[in-house]
């Protein structure tokens, strides 16, 4: 068979494969040179022409890299896209792909959409030209209002940050693809191991692979998977254009860690569960954000599109002071901005991820002086909540 049809046999036969088979057997996972177990760390900027006419593979890291290609191709296949691209961080994949955008036009946006990404939209490329109407996903009306003659895309993140209000995603795309527009989603919450969007006919996939993907708290990085091999090409053209790529060093850590990616969801989201419904029956928890709660909104659209319902679970203990009293008195999760970690981490939205935003906005979206979000490592589930328990009745 020649080379390529080889390729595209190999390809087609780990497609076929399930999630936690996908996850070891990615199509890099043993060198073909040498037989080793895990993807080499090409730490090389150029590469040696041997033959001068026939221009080698890879030329220069910037354009592409062994170690990060096999990344590229890893979560391609895990979101079940055509191509995948790996970026400096979060904010690179989500700058570099907002760039397929030009000046005059407009993109419909999630409203609780992550800060950064609110900050790129409102303060970088509204000075380039690219304009943006950010609305409340969960009601369809409010997305379809805000289509304008200039409109080219829509920008959906769900569960969306931190009161984890859901889209429905197959919705908005087939609303979405007749008028021609492009859709992006942010699947940093969910992971492909729990929400494949590409599959309910999203265009282009994002994550911050910071959080569960990287789940260590030890490496910075984004990704993004393009549906078709046309965008593919378009993304490629800004990923090397623009420069923001990943480095070698973190592509192979990223890999490690994307290694373990089920096994660890599975952990968390069933600690998760128990953790949500604890706190939902606790007197002086006002209330719980988690979508495997019976009473979250849109819990039932969620479970159409997803696999399971995460490991983030935001709470309201009432008010600022008792916030922070909780803050002070927790012993096991770090208290920290991110989350998706192996440790558990507890994040207080309205001075850490939300506090560029102005007071009552904050407050109408439930992103109120007394909610906690809290992300779910690892640990064992009873320790995590006797911590907490302690840290919220003293
Ligand atoms: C953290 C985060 C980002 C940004 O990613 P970085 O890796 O920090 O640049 C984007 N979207 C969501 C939902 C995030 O949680």
């Amino acid at each position: 068979m020649a080379e390529q049809d080889q390729q595209k046999a190999n390809k087609a036969e780990k497609k076929d494969k399930q999630f936690a088979t996908k996850l070891i057997h990615f199509g890099a996972e043993i060198d073909e040179h040498t037989g080793a177990s895990s993807v080499p760390i090409y730490q090389a900027s150029t590469f040696h022409h041997h033959d001068i006419f026939n221009p080698p593979d890879y030329d220069y890291s910037r354009s592409g890299n062994p170690t990060r290609q096999a990344l590229e191709d890893y979560i391609a296949l895990l979101e079940g896209g055509e191509r995948g691209f790996a970026f400096s961080s979060g904010m690179a994949a989500i700058s570099t792909t907002f760039l397929l955008l030009s000046s005059g036009d407009h993109v419909i946006v999630t409203e609780d959409v992550y800060g950064g990404t609110y900050r790129l939209l409102t303060s970088i490329l509204d000075r380039l030209g690219i304009e943006s109407t950010f609305v409340d996903m969960t009601r369809f009306e409010e997305v379809k209002a805000a289509l304008k003659p200039n409109t080219k895309a829509v920008f959906m993140e769900t569960p969306s940050n931190p009161t984890l209000k859901i889209t429905d995603i197959a919705e908005v795309t087939a609303w979405a693809k007749q008028h021609d527009l492009l859709t992006m989603l942010d699947n940093t919450f969910m992971t492909p191991y729990h929400q494949r969007p590409i599959e309910l006919g999203v265009d282009i996939v994002l994550h911050s692979a910071t959080k569960f993907l990287g789940g260590h708290s030890d490496v910075l990085a984004g990704l993004a998977v393009a549906a078709n091999e046309s965008l593919g090409r378009r993304l490629k053209q800004l990923q090397n254009g623009l420069g923001t790529v990943l480095g070698a060093q973190e592509s192979w850590l990223l890999i490690r860690g994307m290694k373990t990616l089920q096994a660890r969801m599975e952990h968390s989201e069933k600690s998760a569960r128990k953790l949500a419904a604890w706190l939902s029956r606790l007197d002086g928890v006002e209330r719980v954000y988690y979508p495997g709660l019976e009473d979250h909104p849109g819990r039932d659209i969620h479970e159409k599109q997803s696999l399971g319902y995460g490991a983030v679970v935001s709470f309201d203990v009432g008010d600022g002071d008792r916030a922070k009293a909780v803050l002070s008195r927790v012993k096991l999760p770090i208290v920290a901005v991110s989350l998706g970690a192996v440790e558990s981490i507890l994040s207080y939205p309205a001075m850490m991820s939300h506090a560029a935003m102005p007071r009552e906005v904050r407050h109408e979206r439930g992103i109120t002086d007394g909610l906690l979000r809290y992300s779910v490592g690892l640990e064992d589930i009873d320790d995590l909540i006797a911590d907490l328990e302690q840290a919220l009745r003293q």
